[in-house]
C-alpha cells in the first residue's frame, strides 16, 4: 500500500534547522496523520505521496512550503486581560478570535511585568526544515476517520474530542 489522500500513516521524523541542529524528533513514538488533512506542513505531505513502509525519505521543505513565511507582526496584550489560571511562557500557543471570529492561534515572544508579545507566526516561520523520515505503517481510513477529518485510535488522534 502506497500512501495516497485517505491513508493514514505513521512515521518517525528527526526534523533539523539550516545549521544541522535537532529542532524535533519522533523519539520512538511515530506521528501518525491523516493524508490529505493538511494536519502535516504542506512541503512534507506532498513529498510523503507514493512512499510505502520502509521507506525513508530526506525532505526539504522550504518555509514557505513549512510553516510559512514570518510576518513580523505582533501585538503586547496585558497580563490582565488573560485567563487567571493561564501561565504564560514563551513559545506557548494561544487560541484566540480574530478579527472575523475566526479561530487562530497566537505564539508567545515575550513577557513582562505587566503584558505579554504575541505573533500570529509559528516559532518555525521562516526557517527552512530539513526532515529524515521513516514510514511505519499505512492503513486506508475508516469512515469515521474520514469524517472527521483526523486518524483516530492509540496511534493517532484522542478521540474524546467530542465531533
Ligand atoms: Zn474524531
Amino acid at each position: 500500500m502506497l500512501i495516497a489522500p485517505g491513508s493514514v500513516v505513521s512515521f518517525d521524523y528527526v526534523l533539523y534547522a539550516p545549521d544541522g541542529s535537532i529542532i524535533d524528533r519522533s523519539e520512538g513514538e511515530p506521528l501518525t496523520y491523516l493524508h490529505g488533512a493538511g494536519h502535516i506542513v504542506p512541503g512534507l505531505e506532498r513529498q510523503l505521496l507514493g512512499k510505502a513502509v520502509g521507506d525513508r525519505i530526506e525532505a526539504n521543505v522550504p518555509a514557505a512550503e513549512g510553516y510559512g513565511e514570518s510576518s513580523g507582526r505582533g501585538f503586547r496584550v496585558p497580563l490582565d486581560q488573560l485567563p487567571p489560571e493561564l501561565q504564560p511562557q514563551i513559545g506557548m500557543p494561544l487560541g484566540a478570535r480574530g478579527p472575523d471570529g475566526q479561530t487562530m492561534t497566537l505564539f508567545i515572544v515575550d513577557i513582562d511585568e505587566t503584558s505579554i508579545a504575541v505573533t500570529t507566526d509559528h516559532p518555525l516561520a521562516g526557517v527552512d526544515l530539513r526532515f529524515a523520515v521513516e514510514i511505519r505503517s499505512i492503513r486506508a481510513a475508516t469512515e469515521g476517520e474520514l469524517s472527521h477529518g483526523h486518524a483516530h485510535g492509540h496511534d493517532g488522534h484522542d478521540h474524546s474530542h467530542g465531533h
